[in-house]
């Protein structure tokens, strides 16, 4: 079964999304990778951002793979290259793109379909979009001050202040939920949980207590 694991960035999806995938032993996908790797391509080929057909026709020409959190480009590991503020910025600008966006979720789809359907998918759109029927479905929120707090605590926050971190968010949760495409927002039937006052065990806990609460009804109703 896929578990879905939306919100926006600094909330701790990416922590909580492994811990939940170690625990229940299935593989994680992190979806921003797949964009941030598209970013990166249009980046690297010159293709002006904001033309969709042309970002798309440069992620077309090379092969993106994703094995056990390793992103490679026509088999070169560029996983530390993504994380670059240049590559952050660069993955928001190509996700507003319905095209670009239809390619990278038949990847992200062909991902969970090669590691026998189940996984742990972690993005913005998961539940809504990617897996509407995922049988677990968690939305992460936090307020704004902390998850620029966290962020900050991240390696690749460098020394930037606490105040730059919070406009980057607030400037990438705008362009996220404005855009047409997939806007980040919580599926209806998802279980929304503020994390600003928990810490990552609690919530673990919680989506566990989910996920176990979900394939005992799904036991009881003989789903697969
Ligand atoms: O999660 P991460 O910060 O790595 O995502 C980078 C960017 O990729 C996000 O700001 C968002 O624009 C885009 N993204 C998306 N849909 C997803 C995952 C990421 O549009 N499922």
């Amino acid at each position: 079964m896929v578990i879905a694991v939306d919100g926006p960035g600094g909330v701790g999806k990416s922590t909580v999304a492994n811990r939940v995938a170690e625990a229940v032993g299935l593989p994680h996908l992190d979806t921003g990778s797949t964009y941030r790797a598209a970013g990166l391509v249009a980046l690297r080929s010159g293709t002006p951002l904001d033309d969709g057909t042309a970002v798309l026709a440069a992620i077309e020409s090379v092969d993106i793979q994703i094995v056990e959190g390793t992103v490679t480009i026509d088999g070169v590991d560029v996983t530390q290259a993504l994380r670059t503020d240049e590559v952050t910025k660069a993955s928001s600008a190509v996700a507003i793109h319905p095209d670009v966006r239809s390619r990278i979720v038949a990847l992200q789809r062909s991902w969970v379909e090669d590691h026998g359907g189940s996984a742990v998918v972690e993005g913005r759109d998961i539940g809504t979009v990617v897996f509407p029927d995922a049988p677990v479905k968690i939305y992460l929120t936090a307020r704004p001050e902390v998850r620029a707090a966290r962020r900050s605590g991240d390696a690749e926050a460098g020394n930037k202040s606490t105040e730059q971190i919070a406009a980057e968010l607030a400037a990438r949760d705008h362009t996220d939920s404005s855009r047409k495409a997939s806007p980040l927002r919580p599926a209806d039937d998802a279980d929304i949980i503020d994390t600003s006052d928990l810490s990552i065990d609690e919530v673990v806990r919680v989506v566990l207590e989910l996920v176990e609460v979900t394939g005992d009804r799904r036991q009881a109703t003989g789903s697969s």
